[in-house]
């Protein structure tokens, strides 16, 4: 290597980039990496890992309700935020020193600095002043929460960066958005025991998801106390002497102590200098990439949020390990972003594979429709109101089930496991022929037998 410092420079150590870098490595590249903040990425430092903690810490206010059924007697209990924020630390320490360690076994250089690019094949690293050259550059700077449009007041709001780390857990927390953030953050502060407002423009949370989950869920939150403020926004913040005064679109005004604002998220391209290595961004600041992660500057590659395809941290990953595969292992690898089963961790959690009900009688035609919503088991001696809620969407031509929706406990488990059927293209009749496993609600999943009778042509969403 004579004209160039490294293989590859990856700029942002989360979760594509540490992907990319390791194998690059193990295909005996020369690779750096730098990251401004800290190894891991958003989802290990302050997305995916954090928020599941949070989450789990929320739903044992439920398990305590639920124990006196049972015949337990767990007296009053009683919470204290401190120790989850410490104990979550302390976590996330460990997991960010297991990804160091993993990227320097595989002989990464890590470089602890924001970096941006001079040119096609320049990085320059800010804190040192360096100049790297590298025969290809991987963009893997993720995203940033944004709050879109700025609001009178908005500095006095939080985002998703701060919330994990507030001194106190607030009494009245209002949150914004209807998206996924939004709703698992809403969830896991009503299971904590502040009140909760959510604020969301749309008529019902989640855009995008199957009709019946985004109705099951409004109805489980407004169950569950939270406040859902919708087709409403947010307009302007005031400080008051007894808090955060939100002034909503409808003129109303609420007073709360901590406004978390979910609305959005901007890829982090801004000041990267791409547009020095005639690299440009779409609209939103993305960057533009083929099915290889290429860009139109061929030694500049791109994967995971700052792209804007499908924002989830398995995806980033794939689109690492795919570019590592086609330029150091010469295995030319596509990422297939068609059918990506997820799970949005609200309580009650979400699982979703493949399409809603309407998007598929818009691309099938002809479908038929099971759906089943049942009390679970549990919840006849715990006293518990909570639903589950199954569906499946089948073409009728092919018989292919091409979606499967659940809303319920260990939704995002039992989605995983449904999504290799659907991945390998599961008819509804092998669906039909899997054994039940007794007594579970996942086995409802194999013993729908009547579609639904489809009362009207329904809008597509
Ligand atoms: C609150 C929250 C919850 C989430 N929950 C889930 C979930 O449950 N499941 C799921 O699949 N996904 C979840 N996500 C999304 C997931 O975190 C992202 O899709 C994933 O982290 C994207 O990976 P990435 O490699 O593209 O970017 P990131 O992981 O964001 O990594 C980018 C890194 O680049 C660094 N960086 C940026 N600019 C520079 C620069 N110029 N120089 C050096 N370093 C730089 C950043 O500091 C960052 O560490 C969540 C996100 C959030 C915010």
């Amino acid at each position: 290597m004579t004209q160039f410092d490294v293989d590859l420079f990856v700029i942002g150590a989360g979760s594509g980039g540490v992907r990319a870098a390791r194998i690059a490595a193990g295909y005996g590249a020369k690779v750096m990496v730098a990251e401004e903040y800290r190894v891991g990425g958003t989802c290990v430092i302050r997305g995916c890992v954090p928020k599941k903690l949070m989450v789990y810490a929320s739903r044992f206010a439920d398990d305590f309700h639920d124990a006196a059924g049972f015949g337990w007697n767990v007296g009053e209990p009683t919470f204290d935020w401190a120790t989850l924020i410490r104990n979550k630390d302390t976590e996330i320490d460990r997991l960010e020193g297991i990804y160091r360690a993993n990227l320097e076994k595989a002989g990464v250089e890590i470089l602890n600095s924001r970096a941006v690019i001079e040119d096609a094949h320049t990085v320059h690293i800010l804190n040192t002043g360096a100049r790297i050259r590298a025969r290809y550059i991987l963009v893997a700077v993720g995203a940033h929460p944004t709050m879109d449009p700025p609001i009178p007041g908005g500095e006095l709001g939080i985002t998703s960066n701060e919330v994990f780390h507030l001194e106190t857990l607030p009494k009245r927390i209002m949150v914004v958005g209807g998206g996924y953030i939004a709703v698992e953050f809403a969830g896991v502060f009503a299971g904590l025991g502040s009140q909760v407002t959510l604020v969301h423009r749309g008529d019902k949370l989640l855009r995008g998801f199957d009709e019946d989950i985004r109705d099951a869920l409004g109805e489980a939150y407004a169950q569950r106390g939270v406040n859902l403020a919708l087709q409403k926004t947010l307009a302007r913040l005031d400080k008051t002497a007894d808090g955060i005064a939100a002034t909503l679109s409808d003129g109303s005004v609420m007073t709360v102590d901590q406004v978390l604002v979910a609305t959005g998220r901007r890829p982090n391209t801004k000041g990267l200098g791409l547009e020095k290595a005639g690299v440009t961004v779409d609209e939103v600041g993305a960057i533009p990439v083929d099915a290889y992660s290429q860009t139109l500057t061929p030694s500049i590659y791109a994967v995971g949020d700052v792209t804007n395809r499908a924002n989830l941290t398995p995806i980033a990953i794939r689109e690492g390990h795919a570019f590592a595969d086609t330029v150091f292992g010469a295995k030319p690898t596509i990422v297939d972003h068609d059918l990506i089963p997820t799970a949005v961790f609200s309580t009650p959690e979400i699982g979703v594979i493949g399409c809603g009900e309407n998007a598929a009688r818009t691309i099938y035609g002809d479908v038929d429709v099971y759906r089943t919503t049942f009390r679970p088991m549990k919840a006849t001696l715990s006293g518990g109101s909570e639903r589950v809620l199954m569906k499946l969407i089948v073409d009728k031509a092919s018989d292919k089930v091409v979606g499967v929706h659940i809303m319920g406990h260990d939704a995002g488990e039992m989605i995983q496991l449904a999504g290799v059927a659907v991945t390998m293209g599961a008819t509804k009749a092998d669906f039909d022929r899997t054994v039940a496993v007794h007594p579970t609600a996942a086995e409802e999943l194999v013993t729908m037998r009547t579609p639904l009778v489809m009362k009207k042509p329904v809008a597509v969403g």
